[in-house]
Protein backbone atom coordinates (compact mmCIF):
# COMPACT_ATOMS: atom_id res chain seq x y z
CA UNK A 1 0.00 0.00 0.00
CA UNK A 2 1.18 3.78 -0.43
CA UNK A 3 1.28 5.79 1.87
CA UNK A 4 1.28 9.38 2.27
CA UNK A 5 2.03 11.02 5.90
CA UNK A 6 1.47 14.89 6.44
CA UNK A 7 1.76 16.47 9.50
CA UNK A 8 2.06 20.17 10.37
CA UNK A 9 0.32 22.63 12.63
CA UNK A 10 -3.04 24.28 12.87
CA UNK A 11 -3.47 26.48 9.88
CA UNK A 12 -0.94 24.80 7.95
CA UNK A 13 -3.07 23.47 5.25
CA UNK A 14 -2.67 19.52 5.85
CA UNK A 15 -5.96 19.38 4.80
CA UNK A 16 -6.67 21.43 1.82
CA UNK A 17 -3.13 19.93 0.50
CA UNK A 18 -3.98 16.51 1.30
CA UNK A 19 -7.65 16.22 -0.55
CA UNK A 20 -5.60 17.93 -3.23
CA UNK A 21 -2.80 15.41 -3.52
CA UNK A 22 -5.48 12.26 -3.49
CA UNK A 23 -7.29 13.51 -6.15
CA UNK A 24 -4.22 14.19 -8.09
CA UNK A 25 -2.95 10.27 -7.61
CA UNK A 26 -6.74 9.06 -7.08
CA UNK A 27 -5.99 7.75 -3.73
CA UNK A 28 -8.04 8.34 -0.64
CA UNK A 29 -7.86 10.36 1.81
CA UNK A 30 -8.40 10.60 5.37
CA UNK A 31 -8.70 14.01 7.51
CA UNK A 32 -7.59 12.52 11.07
CA UNK A 33 -8.30 16.21 12.74
CA UNK A 34 -11.83 15.39 11.60
CA UNK A 35 -11.70 12.47 13.77
CA UNK A 36 -10.30 14.27 16.63
CA UNK A 37 -13.31 16.94 15.94
CA UNK A 38 -16.15 14.33 15.84
CA UNK A 39 -15.07 12.73 19.25
CA UNK A 40 -14.79 16.68 20.69
CA UNK A 41 -18.26 17.06 19.27
CA UNK A 42 -19.93 14.15 21.04
CA UNK A 43 -18.01 14.55 24.10
CA UNK A 44 -19.61 18.38 24.13
CA UNK A 45 -22.96 17.34 22.96
CA UNK A 46 -22.93 14.59 26.15
CA UNK A 47 -22.22 17.86 28.30
CA UNK A 48 -19.12 16.70 29.42
CA UNK A 49 -15.85 18.79 29.46
CA UNK A 50 -13.16 17.68 26.89
CA UNK A 51 -10.39 18.03 29.55
CA UNK A 52 -12.49 15.39 32.23
CA UNK A 53 -10.70 12.30 31.31
CA UNK A 54 -12.52 10.22 33.37
CA UNK A 55 -15.69 11.12 32.39
CA UNK A 56 -14.90 11.63 28.44
CA UNK A 57 -13.09 7.35 28.42
CA UNK A 58 -15.95 6.03 28.74
CA UNK A 59 -17.99 7.61 26.30
CA UNK A 60 -15.13 6.19 23.67
CA UNK A 61 -17.44 3.17 23.39
CA UNK A 62 -20.64 5.37 22.53
CA UNK A 63 -18.63 6.45 19.25
CA UNK A 64 -18.66 4.90 16.33
CA UNK A 65 -16.45 6.96 13.08
CA UNK A 66 -17.77 6.14 9.81
CA UNK A 67 -17.94 7.44 5.87
CA UNK A 68 -20.28 7.67 3.67
CA UNK A 69 -20.06 7.00 0.06
CA UNK A 70 -19.80 10.67 -0.47
CA UNK A 71 -16.78 11.03 2.19
CA UNK A 72 -19.22 12.96 4.50
CA UNK A 73 -17.50 12.10 8.00
CA UNK A 74 -20.48 10.18 10.11
CA UNK A 75 -20.46 10.18 14.01
CA UNK A 76 -23.10 7.15 14.82
CA UNK A 77 -24.17 7.37 11.61
CA UNK A 78 -25.13 11.48 11.28
CA UNK A 79 -23.48 13.61 8.84
CA UNK A 80 -21.03 16.06 10.93
CA UNK A 81 -18.85 17.12 8.49
CA UNK A 82 -20.08 20.81 8.88
CA UNK A 83 -20.60 20.74 12.53
CA UNK A 84 -17.26 19.80 13.41
CA UNK A 85 -16.04 22.65 11.53
CA UNK A 86 -17.19 25.26 14.33
CA UNK A 87 -14.46 27.05 15.99
CA UNK A 88 -15.72 25.97 19.35
CA UNK A 89 -15.12 22.56 18.47
CA UNK A 90 -11.28 22.97 17.26
CA UNK A 91 -10.39 23.99 20.91
CA UNK A 92 -12.31 21.11 22.31
CA UNK A 93 -10.65 18.90 19.98
CA UNK A 94 -7.37 19.74 20.56
CA UNK A 95 -8.34 19.18 24.64
CA UNK A 96 -9.47 15.93 23.94
CA UNK A 97 -6.51 15.48 21.87
CA UNK A 98 -4.49 15.02 25.01
CA UNK A 99 -6.29 12.07 26.44
CA UNK A 100 -4.28 9.15 25.38
CA UNK A 101 -7.19 6.42 25.02
CA UNK A 102 -8.96 8.88 22.55
CA UNK A 103 -5.80 8.78 20.56
CA UNK A 104 -5.27 5.07 20.79
CA UNK A 105 -8.88 4.97 19.95
CA UNK A 106 -8.52 6.93 16.73
CA UNK A 107 -5.31 6.09 15.70
CA UNK A 108 -6.08 2.41 15.69
CA UNK A 109 -8.92 3.33 13.51
CA UNK A 110 -6.07 5.19 11.46
CA UNK A 111 -3.77 2.46 11.37
CA UNK A 112 -6.78 0.17 9.87
CA UNK A 113 -7.40 2.25 6.97
CA UNK A 114 -4.07 2.43 5.83
CA UNK A 115 -3.18 -0.97 6.00
CA UNK A 116 -6.12 -1.68 3.43
CA UNK A 117 -6.15 1.18 0.92
CA UNK A 118 -3.58 3.63 -0.47
CA UNK A 119 -4.03 6.60 1.22
CA UNK A 120 -2.94 10.12 2.19
CA UNK A 121 -3.24 11.28 5.94
CA UNK A 122 -2.89 14.48 7.75
CA UNK A 123 -2.75 14.95 10.83
CA UNK A 124 -0.09 16.10 14.02
CA UNK A 125 1.10 12.73 14.77
CA UNK A 126 1.21 10.60 11.15
CA UNK A 127 5.06 10.53 10.28
CA UNK A 128 6.14 10.32 14.08
CA UNK A 129 3.48 7.69 15.73
CA UNK A 130 0.79 6.74 13.17
CA UNK A 131 2.73 5.72 9.84
CA UNK A 132 6.59 5.74 10.97
CA UNK A 133 7.26 3.27 8.55
CA UNK A 134 5.16 5.54 5.55
CA UNK A 135 6.69 5.10 2.09
CA UNK A 136 6.27 9.55 2.01
CA UNK A 137 6.62 12.02 4.99
CA UNK A 138 5.93 15.42 5.02
CA UNK A 139 5.95 18.10 7.08
CA UNK A 140 3.98 21.18 6.19
CA UNK A 141 4.43 24.24 7.85
CA UNK A 142 4.00 28.15 8.00
CA UNK A 143 4.32 31.49 9.93
CA UNK A 144 1.75 31.41 12.72
CA UNK A 145 0.48 34.98 11.20
CA UNK A 146 -0.37 33.49 7.78
CA UNK A 147 -1.93 30.48 9.12
CA UNK A 148 -3.99 32.47 11.42
CA UNK A 149 -4.78 34.58 7.90
CA UNK A 150 -5.87 31.42 6.37
CA UNK A 151 -7.71 30.25 9.08
CA UNK A 152 -9.66 33.11 9.39
CA UNK A 153 -10.56 33.52 6.07
CA UNK A 154 -12.06 29.96 6.16
CA UNK A 155 -14.12 30.83 9.22
CA UNK A 156 -15.56 34.63 7.46
CA UNK A 157 -16.25 32.58 4.49
CA UNK A 158 -18.26 29.79 6.27
CA UNK A 159 -20.14 33.26 7.90
CA UNK A 160 -18.68 32.86 11.24
CA UNK A 161 -18.63 35.64 13.58
CA UNK A 162 -15.04 35.96 14.25
CA UNK A 163 -11.70 38.51 14.70
CA UNK A 164 -8.66 37.61 13.31
CA UNK A 165 -6.54 38.38 16.60
CA UNK A 166 -9.15 35.89 18.37
CA UNK A 167 -8.43 33.26 15.86
CA UNK A 168 -4.28 34.06 15.75
CA UNK A 169 -4.35 33.65 19.41
CA UNK A 170 -6.30 30.34 19.27
CA UNK A 171 -3.85 29.22 16.92
CA UNK A 172 -0.94 29.88 19.27
CA UNK A 173 -2.63 28.04 21.94
CA UNK A 174 -3.38 25.12 19.41
CA UNK A 175 0.14 24.84 19.04
CA UNK A 176 1.46 24.73 21.99
CA UNK A 177 -1.54 22.45 23.17
CA UNK A 178 -0.38 20.42 20.31
CA UNK A 179 3.52 20.09 20.35
CA UNK A 180 4.06 20.15 24.42
CA UNK A 181 1.48 16.95 24.75
CA UNK A 182 2.70 14.45 26.48
CA UNK A 183 1.59 11.29 24.51
CA UNK A 184 2.41 11.64 20.30
CA UNK A 185 3.52 15.62 19.98
CA UNK A 186 3.12 17.21 16.48
CA UNK A 187 6.98 17.22 15.56
CA UNK A 188 8.58 16.80 12.64
CA UNK A 189 10.56 13.62 11.92
CA UNK A 190 13.95 13.82 11.06
CA UNK A 191 12.52 11.83 7.80
CA UNK A 192 10.13 13.77 6.69
CA UNK A 193 10.10 16.45 4.20
CA UNK A 194 9.92 19.90 5.59
CA UNK A 195 7.83 22.13 3.43
CA UNK A 196 7.26 25.98 4.29
CA UNK A 197 4.25 27.21 2.42
CA UNK A 198 4.22 30.89 4.13
CA UNK A 199 4.64 31.87 0.06
CA UNK A 200 3.42 29.41 -1.69
CA UNK A 201 -0.21 28.73 -3.12
CA UNK A 202 -1.94 25.44 -2.35
CA UNK A 203 -1.55 24.46 -6.22
CA UNK A 204 2.50 24.80 -5.82
CA UNK A 205 2.81 23.10 -2.62
CA UNK A 206 0.52 19.87 -4.02
CA UNK A 207 2.41 19.98 -7.43
CA UNK A 208 6.03 20.26 -5.11
CA UNK A 209 4.55 16.89 -2.49
CA UNK A 210 3.23 15.17 -6.41
CA UNK A 211 6.26 15.92 -7.92
CA UNK A 212 7.99 14.43 -5.23
CA UNK A 213 6.18 10.91 -4.80
CA UNK A 214 5.73 10.33 -8.76
CA UNK A 215 9.99 10.80 -8.93
CA UNK A 216 10.65 8.32 -6.13
CA UNK A 217 7.54 6.11 -6.03
CA UNK A 218 10.13 3.17 -8.08
CA UNK A 219 12.54 3.94 -5.61
CA UNK A 220 13.13 3.00 -1.91
O1 LIG B 1 -6.38 19.36 11.82
P1 LIG B 1 -7.47 19.93 12.70
O2 LIG B 1 -7.25 21.36 13.04
O3 LIG B 1 -8.82 19.68 12.16
O4 LIG B 1 -7.34 19.08 14.06
C1 LIG B 1 -8.10 19.40 15.19
C2 LIG B 1 -7.31 19.06 16.45
O5 LIG B 1 -7.17 17.65 16.55
C3 LIG B 1 -5.88 19.61 16.48
O6 LIG B 1 -5.77 20.87 17.09
C4 LIG B 1 -5.11 18.57 17.27
O7 LIG B 1 -5.14 18.89 18.63
C5 LIG B 1 -5.91 17.31 17.09
N1 LIG B 1 -5.23 16.35 16.22
C6 LIG B 1 -4.29 15.52 16.78
N2 LIG B 1 -3.71 14.53 16.02
C7 LIG B 1 -4.01 14.40 14.74
C8 LIG B 1 -4.94 15.27 14.12
C9 LIG B 1 -5.53 16.25 14.90
O8 LIG B 1 -3.98 15.64 17.96
N3 LIG B 1 -3.44 13.41 14.04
Amino acid sequence: MINIAIDGPSGAGTSTIGKMIASKLGITYLDTGAMYRAVALYVVRRGVSPLDEKSVVPLLDEIEISYSPDKRILLNGEDVSSAIREHSVSKAASDVSKIPAVRLFLVAKQREIAAHNDVVLDGRDITSYVLPDAKFKFFLTADVEERARRRYQELKERGAQIDYDTVLADIKDRDFNDSHRAFAPLTKTDDSVLIDSTHMTADQVSEVITGYVLGNAQKR
